[in-house]
């Protein structure tokens, strides 16, 4: 089938910018550094929904160790806690207590998010937490962030495709786009 370089989502105009190969490539040479980094362990992958489902199916079939999955959300809301808002990670059904936990994200930005979920996910001592993640804009980072496994860089610009969405949609496709037009 004909890919198409220009899609429109909604009522914005996006051009391909990182191909399937592309993706795929990465995602075998991340794989590679996860497997060798942590032979002999079992890890727990934690896949932050919505947007890494995809990423996280094609990661884990490249990863050859002994491994368990779980499909995560942050929900925050407002509670009775000295901080005033209370942080949860949801869906988490393995006791992550003593393991070596994987974060499977889709994209760091401010990396505002990945920071709330690490102190999270702290509070159940596992033996460590990493972060891997699709996509990263260094330029956006607005805290210090140690991530360890970053399949590709980009800039400050809004992509969709490839399980990252525009206000729900552009999903699923093969490629990542990038926004052209506002
Ligand atoms: P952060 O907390 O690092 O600022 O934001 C991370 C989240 O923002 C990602 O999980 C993703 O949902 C969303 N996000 C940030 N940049 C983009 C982007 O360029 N495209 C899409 N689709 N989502 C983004």
């Amino acid at each position: 089938m004909q890919r198409k370089r220009i899609i429109k989502v909604k009522d914005k105009t996006f051009s391909v910018t990182i191909s399937e190969r592309a993706i795929k490539r990465q995602i075998k040479r991340v794989a590679e550094e996860i497997n060798r980094d942590f032979a002999g362990r079992k890890p727990v992958f934690l896949a932050v929904l919505n947007g890494s489902f995809i990423f996280a199916a094609d990661l884990l079939r490249e990863i050859d160790l002994p491994c368990e999955i779980s499909f995560v959300k942050l929900a925050s809301y407002d509670g009775m806690n000295t901080s005033g808002r209370i942080r949860e990670v949801i869906g988490l059904n393995i006791d992550i207590t003593g393991r070596p936990v994987i974060i499977v994200e889709d994209i760091v930005d401010t990396g505002l998010t990945m920071a709330h979920m690490l102190e999270t996910l702290k509070l159940q001592n596992p033996e460590s937490i990493d972060i891997c993640t699709l996509l990263l804009k260094p330029s956006k980072l607005q805290v210090k962030l140690d991530i360890r496994y970053c399949c590709k860089q980009i800039p400050d610009d809004f992509v969709v495709g490839y399980g990252l969405d525009y206000d729900g949609f552009g999903r699923n496709t093969k490629d990542v786009y990038t926004i052209i037009q506002n």
